[in-house]
């Protein structure tokens, strides 16, 4: 157990667990920026990807509680891992989870990359505020799989998104007025996949002093079998009223498009997972790419695998896609992956308002074909 220095109003706690070699979470709390991150990648080079994103993170934090600023600031760490594994400093491979949270009075705003989590407390009421970026966490939103199931799912661990892989990752970004008296959580999955919310809740309400409820939490985590790393921050909020009880408002993706590290993702998935799931997964998936000049949406994943494709075209657009520009066209060529086939929808046509506004074939069909 490493305890970290704490004020009166925040704690935290970083702890290898019962199972692991080595700690490859880390945190910082430097108010008013608090963060967590679960490094992967194992062999010395989970934690030298996490230690750098928080330090990235804090080196280029905003002055103010700016969600666009802070995201800014997950994108200089996620930069700076990538630019790292590539000089060898850790490994190639290497990533990180990433969740921050910065305070200003009781206006909270978070950003956020994979499956480490942030929750809200209030009047005895706990609720996850972050969306996992995980392959489980996917399945349970496309109904494929329950809560609980995803609890013991073989694939668990697999993130979806992470910092270390993809230049254009980006952050969800969300933000909200908290309420004086309301406690804040930040942790990594190594305190989730040990205890449910509810058990999170009953010790965050045992516990007046944050950092001895974060350490609780880290003791219940063990007690329950310390299977990984676990890292948790509880912060107090005091500020200004402010305005009044906002429930926090849902994380909104501050862009839809998921990384094409993804792609690598899928394939271990495709691997571990064998076909059957594989391919109810994939169906759930789209991509918007370029054929015969126009933009031309599928289900499915781009690319193939071991030469299998897994792809169903879903609609062939009259949009053109060379006046987008050569950068775009070749990111659209390796086809851009969204959240499902409606996202996709939804990208091609915002494609076609920005050629109608240049000024370019105002003619083409606005309507997709539901
Ligand atoms: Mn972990």
């Amino acid at each position: 157990m490493s305890a970290h220095s704490s004020g009166p109003w925040y704690g935290g706690v970083s702890d290898i667990g019962r199972v692991r070699a080595v700690n490859e979470d880390a945190l910082l709390m430097e108010p008013p920026l608090f963060a967590v991150a679960d490094g992967l990648g194992g062999h010395e080079a989970g934690e030298v990807a996490s230690e750098l994103a928080v330090e990235v993170l804090y080196e280029n934090a905003p002055r103010r509680a700016d969600a666009k600023a802070l995201a800014r600031a997950v994108r200089s760490a996620n930069d700076a891992v990538i630019e790292a594994a590539e000089s060898g400093r850790g490994r190639a491979g290497m990533g990180t989870t990433l969740t921050a949270a910065m305070l200003e009075g009781s206006r909270v705003v978070v950003a956020h990359v994979g499956d480490s989590r942030a929750y809200l407390q209030r009047e005895g009421t706990i609720r996850q505020v972050t969306r996992d970026h995980s392959l489980v966490a996917e399945m349970v939103r496309d109904g494929e799989l329950t809560a609980e199931e995803s609890r013991h799912h073989s694939l668990r661990s697999v993130v979806t998104r992470a910092l270390g892989s993809d230049p254009n990752m980006l952050a969800d970004t969300f933000e909200f007025d908290a309420v004086p008296g309301d406690r804040l959580l930040l942790c990594s999955d190594g305190l989730t996949s040990m205890l449910y919310d509810d058990a999170i809740g009953d010790i965050l309400a045992r516990h007046a002093d944050p950092g001895a409820a974060a350490r609780a939490l880290a003791d219940a985590a063990n007690d329950a079998g310390g299977q990984d790393n676990i890292t948790v921050v509880v912060v107090d909020i005091t500020g200004e009223p402010g305005h009044a009880a906002d429930a926090p408002s849902s994380p909104e993706a501050s862009r839809r498009w998921i990384s094409r590290g993804l792609w690598l993702l899928a394939a271990i998935a495709i691997v571990t997972a064998g076909v059957w799931g594989t391919v109810a997964y994939a169906r759930s998936e789209a991509f918007v790419t370029e054929e015969n000049g126009v933009l031309v949406v599928y289900r499915g994943l781009p690319g193939s695998f071991a030469g299998v494709e897994l792809k169903w075209k879903d609609w062939e657009t009259m949009v053109p896609a060379y006046p987008l520009g050569e950068r775009r066209l070749a990111r659209l060529r390796e086809g851009v992956r969204v959240e499902d086939v409606e996202a996709a929808y939804r990208l091609v046509d915002e494609y076609r308002l920005e050629l109608i506004e240049r000024g370019l074939d105002p003619t083409m069909t606005p309507i997709p074909p539901f």
